[in-house]
């Protein structure tokens, strides 16, 4: 508990949201943070819409349903980024429902980052009015990785979010899966329920949790503490653009989204030689150091 709260207390400083007014959890990872996400919007806006770019993790699309909401796929930008022109058409054309809109910080396979600001700006170029939509950032992937790079996005509530997530078991490491959510605790109240069984409120997605997630979370963040983690993450970017040059030099097509660690190559013709590549690529990047091999196609 103790620790749950340690580590709660550190997302909500990174996320800005003062120790009152958040409420959280540990989660099972970046899923569950998801489904727990999208459910606080889909009860603050129970007709609302879910919008999320075609980049967006599987789980978002598995969450829409599960809990049968309309989903809205918006068109991604080259980079994998949600294409804002193609989101103001579709905010546009469903003006009389409420907006529930999932942001990808950092997409799992070509790393683009949503523009969260542009998103809020486009919101209201449409004319919605704060409660008229709600943002759920899915920062799995970038969430440890952003707030280390100085002109990247941030990530705050006191810009107009709802909730965000993180996954522990992708940059910070942790030993099993595990993650973060943390949403504004005045949602909350309206979603929690009194369970005698366990004298207590609920208002997770799971029942019985695991009690040494927190502890990997808390130790990962007091191991390396911020100095650490911004090393790692330089460490990591260092990489991921020596990784990408070395590609370029030796004539293979490949991209990297800036404040990204993943470097997307289009996928040789010889199976054998993509399993070794592969490997080298795992050499290459530390443990941390994500490199996705995909089926592109040739001419990036
Ligand atoms: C990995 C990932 C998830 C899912 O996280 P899990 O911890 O595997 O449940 C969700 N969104 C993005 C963008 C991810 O990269």
């Amino acid at each position: 508990m103790k620790f749950e709260v340690s580590v709660l207390d550190w997302f909500a400083k990174l996320w800005e949201i003062e120790k009152n007014e958040y409420w959280g959890y540990v989660t099972t990872g970046g899923t569950e943070g998801n489904l727990h996400g999208i459910l606080v919007g889909r009860e603050q806006l129970p007709d609302g819409i879910l919008y999320t770019s075609e980049d967006s993790h599987y789980s978002i699309f598995k969450i829409a349903r599960m809990y049968r909401m309309r989903c809205v796929k918006v068109a991604s930008l080259i980079s994998g980024e949600i294409d804002c022109a193609q989101l103001e058409t579709s905010l546009l054309a469903n003006k009389d429902k409420p907006a529930i809109i999932n942001l990808n910080i950092g997409t799992t396979l070509k790393g683009g980052i949503n523009d969260l600001d542009l998103v809020i700006k486009t919101i209201d170029k449409c004319g919605f009015t704060n409660d008229q939509f709600y943002i759920h950032c899915d920062d799995a992937l970038f969430g440890i990785m952003l707030p280390f790079m100085k002109q990247a996005l941030r990530i705050s509530f006191k810009k107009p979010i709802g909730s965000v997530t993180i996954s522990g078991h992708k940059f910070l490491g942790c030993p099993s899966p595990c993650g973060v959510l943390i949403t504004r605790l005045k949602y909350i109240n309206a979603f929690s329920r009194d369970v005698d069984y366990i004298a207590s409120r609920d208002a997770t997605i799971t029942g019985s949790r695991c009690g040494h997630a927190p502890v990997f979370l808390w130790y990962a963040l007091t191991i390396k503490g911020l100095t650490g983690l911004e090393n790692e993450v330089h460490n990591c970017i260092f990489k991921a653009r020596y990784l990408l040059n070395q590609l370029r030099g030796a004539g293979i097509g490949a991209m990297l989204n800036e404040y990204s660690n993943i470097v997307v190559f289009e996928r040789p013709l010889d199976d054998n030689f993509t399993l070794q590549s592969l490997c080298i690529a795992k050499d290459v990047g530390s443990r941390n150091c994500a490199c996705s091999i995909h089926k592109l196609s040739r001419n990036y």
